[in-house]
């Protein structure tokens, strides 16, 4: 197939990882069933370092699968994804491709920050130990670095004088800057954002956009962006996905998706947003 030949020829192009030109993420082939339920259906897909993808669509096609199997939360049915030019479910064995091991998928996933739509907080840990947890147990920091790391991502997210409370005591704003922070504390080479705002009152829904907006600016860390917020998308994303019924349907600009969408599957989904 003309898509499979293209990509191998990119392969073939790319660089070394760590070199610029190297894609950070790199779905190939993509599916996954679920029993008998296909709900991805090929998804091939590159982030460049840096770069933020918006990723919009109808619910049930797949979308968060998609962050999942980059978490490592979901293995893919077919296909492989590269982080940063390595395998991210597979191990290279002589020339084969065999499964990874527990500890390879380990080392891989403390590459990746995922915020989910429902927090996760440890519900008995303070905000501090929130965020301190796996800094010190993944990347063995010890008390004082975890915690000056973690104090600086909480004042980032504008928490500062929250290290001490207990996540029943904070708004659900609040909540899901502590999940951020506790994200991005690890310093990812990617941030998987997860309808993060879909669970929150209208009302607290800017201040988590604002501090994603912030950490967009930075610039330095690619980020998949799943939202249902199309006004944020526009405003964040250099390119926008839509996926639907398990494929991607259409990619752009948020231009070209927005203001001139081609397929009519996604100018009936953004109807719904006018
Ligand atoms: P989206 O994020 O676009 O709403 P999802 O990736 O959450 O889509 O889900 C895609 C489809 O896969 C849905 O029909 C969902 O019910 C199904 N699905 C997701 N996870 C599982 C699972 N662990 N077991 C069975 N079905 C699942």
């Amino acid at each position: 197939e003309s898509g499979e030949e293209a990509s191998r020829e990119n392969a073939s192009l790319r660089d070394k990882p760590g070199t610029g030109n190297t894609p950070i993420v790199r779905y190939q082939g993509v599916t996954k069933s679920f029993g008998d339920v296909q709900v991805l259906k090929g998804i091939d897909l590159e982030m460049m370092p840096g770069e933020k993808v918006a990723v919009i669509g109808p619910s049930g096609s797949g979308k968060t699968t998609m962050g999942r199997m980059l978490m490592t939360l979901e293995e893919p049915t077919e296909g492989t994804i590269e982080l940063d030019g390595e395998l991210l479910w597979h191990m290279r064995v002589k020339d084969r491709l065999v499964r990874a091991d527990e500890k390879h998928l380990h080392r891989m996933r403390g590459h990746v920050g995922m915020v989910f739509q429902h927090f996760n907080l440890f519900p008995h840990m303070n905000v501090l130990r929130n965020v301190t947890e796996a800094p010190r147990k993944v990347l063995g920091l010890s008390k004082e670095e975890a915690e000056e790391r973690a104090v600086s991502m909480l004042g980032k997210v504008g928490l500062a004088d929250k290290l001490k409370m207990y996540p029943s005591h904070l708004s659900g704003g609040q909540k899901q800057r502590v999940a951020i922070a506790r994200a991005l504390v690890m310093k990812p080479k990617v941030m998987v954002f997860d309808e993060v705002t879909s669970a929150l009152d209208p009302e607290l829904v800017g201040e988590v956009l604002e501090v994603i907006r912030e950490i967009a600016e930075e610039g330095e860390m690619a980020m998949m962006l799943i939202t249902h917020e199309m006004d944020f998308a526009k405003e964040i994303a250099d390119r926008v996905i839509f996926g639907a019924d398990g494929r991607i349907v259409e990619q752009g600009t948020p231009e070209e998706i927005f203001e001139n969408p081609q397929s009519e599957r996604l100018q009936s989904f953004l109807q719904r947003f006018r």
